[in-house]
Order: structure tokens, then C-alpha cells, then sequence
């Protein structure tokens, strides 16, 4: 049996980091056992969906590396929800509801009053025609509802191990609205058939809905698919993270300059217990995804990892997969430049400050005039890969100057700035003229 998969984002808003690890281990598990990913639109919310944000989903996951190999919308399989909901309607395991959501409300409220759980009472299943028939004389339209089996329901969760959810214990799922409107839940199960769905992976708020689904899957004679809900995200403070997700869109990470590859190894490997560390690309990752590596405990989403870990990316940055990107930020200085400067950064961007003080102009800061005379009367005639060493020797012995105190002055005065790169590495490509006229303290 090959393995197939799906992420099934709705098109409401942004993709987030906690939708897109879902998205990622999907993919990964997929990958790393030779099965297929489908992207699956769950826009059956027609008057909240938007192409923007289907279209920002698409763009999210293509830039991330995490690409398709089918995909499909819900709104374009209505008939089949339709005919799925014929057939439990013919079988009496879905049946029509009349209450209005303040009827319902109060009726929570009495049982809770009563110590009793707020779970829906039924009372639609005794109702006669002729009461129907007067609901729908009254105007009222109907909501359908599953009956629920109300038994232990069980599963051998990929990253739980044994669940199980007592369906005793939750309210009949409306599954269509009275407008129409089929929610979620039966969509998703129909598709999952269609689809040959072997796994379905997401996270752990979903539990509840697998009780409920698992007998909806069992309802319409299909084979129950394998589960996996994986532990939620909780932020560096250790509290849940599904408030602040929203700020979390993987456009805005994008604007911010961090790197695919940065975000699919943070995403990959928090809450498992391999080391957080980058990964060459995202097909390696999922050479080394298990799901067996995933604890039970929440993952820590923690901006400070991420940003190493986007450091590191760059840290290992071929030219080769550099270039277009110099390029295009006017940058592209040849491969000693890259690689000289490419340990210094947090952020790619940060490469056009590097290339600053190569190109110039730059304006340089000398603290102490006869310092920088004497260091220019010292400096060598070539500056070439050995230059620094030899000059800052001289320099040293001439001026007594040490440590701090003489590499301080030297690279204030060459680059303009307290922190860069190997400076035995950017003199040469700063280039001797250059370097005379910084050191006069001319902007250069
Ligand atoms: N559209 C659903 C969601 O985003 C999909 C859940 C599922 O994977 O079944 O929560």
C-alpha cells in the first residue's frame, strides 16, 4: 500500500507556522516513504474563502519546497457530499434538527445548571412529521446532525500511540447548516475516501473530530484510515501559541528575510528528539523523519532557534545557490567575497552592508589621528591574503598597540564598523587605494 497524505488548509487566511507544520510533516512523511501529498482546499466556506489566500497558500508552499503531486478543491466536489449525505440519510444516521442556536443555547444551560454535560439531548429524533412539517410551515430550516454510535471509538495513533474517544461523551456533529452550508466534517471524510487517503496527520486539537469521523468513515462502508495528531506548538514561554499564530504567517517570515530551508528545519524537528539543527534541503529532512522521534509533549516554537538556524543556512550557502541572489541585490562580488562574508550573516540581506564596505562609500572612523598616519605609513605595498597579519605586526611593534586596541582602530577605520568579517580576508578585496583613503579618513 503506498502511502498517500493531504494537507487541507482552508483559504480563510494566511498559512501560519503552526499550518505549515502540518503541511511539513505531511510532506516529509510522504516523501521519506515514498508516497504522494495532496494539497486539498477546504473552501467550502464559500462567503470566507478567497482565491488571495488560496493563492497566498500555494505561493507559501512553493516557496517553502513542499510541492504536490495532486490537488483538488471542495467546492468543486459538492455532489459528492450530497450523495454522501443521501446515503446516511437513507441509513437514519443523519437526521434533521430544528433548534434555533438560542433553543439550544438554553438548553445547555440548564443541563450545566444541572450538573449534567451540555451534551445535545436528541430531542429531534422524536419528532413526528406533523411537527416538522409545522417547523417548516413556520419557515425553519432543518440542520442535520450524525448520530453518533456513543461508543469507545479506537485507534492506533502514529504519534499518540493507543487513543481512543468515547463518542458517548460529544453531541451528534451537525454536519450541513440550515442554509446548506455542509461544515467540515463529512467534506473531509468524503474526500479522504475519494482521495484514497491512507494517512490523515494533523494536530492534536483534532482528536475529537477523529471519534466522530471514524464513524462517519465506518458509516459509508470505507476503510478507516491511519491517524496521526501531533502535539500542539507552545512558544518560547511555554504557553500555547494558537493566539499569537496569527502573527505568524510565513508571508511576513518571507518579508523578514528568512530562509525556506530555515523554517522547514525549525518546523521539522521541534518536538522531535533529533538536534535543531539546519538541513541541506527539505528532501533530506524527510530521509530522517519518524514519527517514532516525536514525543508526546508540546513543540517550542522558539524565534531565537529559528534565527540560528537561519544563520546556519547562510553560514553553508554555496556561491552557486548564492549567486542569482547577489545578483539581483547588486551584491554579487565573486565567490571569495561570498565566502569571506557569508559567516557574518543573520539574514541574506545583510550581504548589501557587506558589500558596502567592499564598494564603498563608506565613511571611516578614526578615534586616533596619528594611530591611523602611522598605520598607513605601514602599510604594505601589495595587500594580498597575507597582508594583515604582516601589517598589524608592524603596526603592533611600532605603535605598541595590542589586542583590542589594535584591531579596533584598524577595522573602525576600513570598514566604519565594530563588527564584520575576517579582515585578513576583506582587505584584499577592499583593495589598497581604498584602503589609503580610509585610513586619511576620507569616505571611500
Ligand atoms: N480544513 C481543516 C483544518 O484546517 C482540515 C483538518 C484536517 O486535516 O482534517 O483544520
Amino acid at each position: 500500500m503506498s502511502v498517500k497524505v493531504r494537507f487541507a488548509p482552508s483559504p480563510t487566511g494566511k498559512l501560519h507556522v503552526g499550518n505549515v507544520r502540518t503541511a511539513l510533516v505531511n510532506w516529509l512523511f510522504a516523501k521519506g516513504q515514498g508516497g504522494s501529498f495532496v494539497l486539498r482546499i477546504d473552501d467550502t466556506d464559500l462567503a470566507r474563502s478567497t482565491p488571495e489566500f488560496e493563492q497566498g497558500i500555494e505561493d507559501d508552499l512553493t516557496w517553502l519546497g513542499l510541492t504536490w503531486d495532486e490537488r483538488d478543491n471542495q467546492s468543486k466536489r459538492f455532489d459528492r457530499y450530497e450523495e454522501a449525505a443521501a446515503r446516511l440519510k437513507a441509513s437514519g444516521r443523519l437526521y434533521p434538527a430544528y433548534e434555533t442556536a438560542d433553543e439550544l443555547d438554553r438548553r445547555r444551560k440548564v443541563q450545566l445548571s444541572r450538573g449534567l454535560p451540555p451534551i445535545y439531548d436528541r430531542a429531534a429524533l422524536e419528532l413526528t412529521d406533523e411537527q416538522k412539517a409545522a417547523y417548516e410551515a413556520e419557515g425553519r430550516r432543518p440542520h442535520w446532525r450524525f448520530k453518533l454510535e456513543g461508543k469507545r471509538v479506537s485507534w492506533e495513533d502514529l504519534a499518540r500511540g493507543h487513543a481512543e474517544v468515547d463518542t458517548a461523551s460529544m453531541s451528534d456533529p451537525v454536519l450541513i447548516r440550515e442554509d446548506g452550508l455542509f461544515l467540515y466534517t463529512l467534506p473531509s471524510v468524503v474526500d479522504d475516501i475519494d482521495m484514497a487517503i491512507t494517512h490523515i496527520i494533523r494536530g492534536e486539537d483534532h482528536v475529537t473530530n477523529t471519534g466522530a469521523q471514524i464513524e462517519i468513515f465506518e458509516a459509508l462502508g470505507a476503510t478507516v484510515p491511519g491517524f496521526a495528531h501531533m502535539p500542539l506548538l507552545v512558544g518560547a514561554d511555554g504557553a500555547a501559541l494558537s493566539k499569537r499564530l496569527g502573527s505568524l504567517s510565513i508571508s511576513d517570515m518571507r518579508d523578514q528575510g528568512y530562509e525556506p530551508i530555515a523554517i522547514t528545519s525549525h518546523l521539522g524537528k521541534i518536538g522531535t528528539s533529533d538536534a535543531l539543527e539546519v538541513a541541506e534541503s527539505v528532501q533530506t529532512l524527510g530521509a530522517s523523519f519518524a514519527f517514532s522521534k516525536m514525543g508526546r509533549s508540546p513543540a517550542r516554537y522558539d524565534t531565537a532557534d529559528l534565527d540560528r538556524l537561519n544563520a546556519q543556512a547562510l553560514h553553508v550557502m554555496s556561491y552557486e545557490t548564492a549567486q542569482p541572489r547577489l545578483a539581483a541585490a547588486d551584491a554579487d562580488l565573486g565567490e571569495g567575497f561570498w565566502n569571506t562574508v557569508r559567516g557574518n550573516l543573520n539574514k541574506f540581506a545583510d550581504v548589501v552592508d557587506m558589500a558596502k564596505i567592499v564598494k564603498g562609500p563608506i565613511t571611516p572612523v578614526i578615534e586616533d589621528a596619528a594611530f591611523a598616519e602611522a598605520a598607513l605609513r605601514l602599510l604594505p605595498d601589495v595587500i594580498d591574503e597575507n597582508a594583515w597579519s604582516a601589517w598589524t605586526n608592524t603596526v603592533k611593534a611600532e605603535t605598541g598597540a595590542k589586542g583590542k586596541g589594535l584591531f579596533m582602530p584598524l577595522r573602525l577605520a576600513l570598514t566604519g564598523q565594530p563588527h564584520g568579517p575576517d579582515m585578513a580576508a576583506m582587505a584584499p578585496l577592499i583593495g589598497r587605494e581604498t584602503i589609503v583613503r580610509r585610513l586619511k579618513g576620507e569616505a571611500a
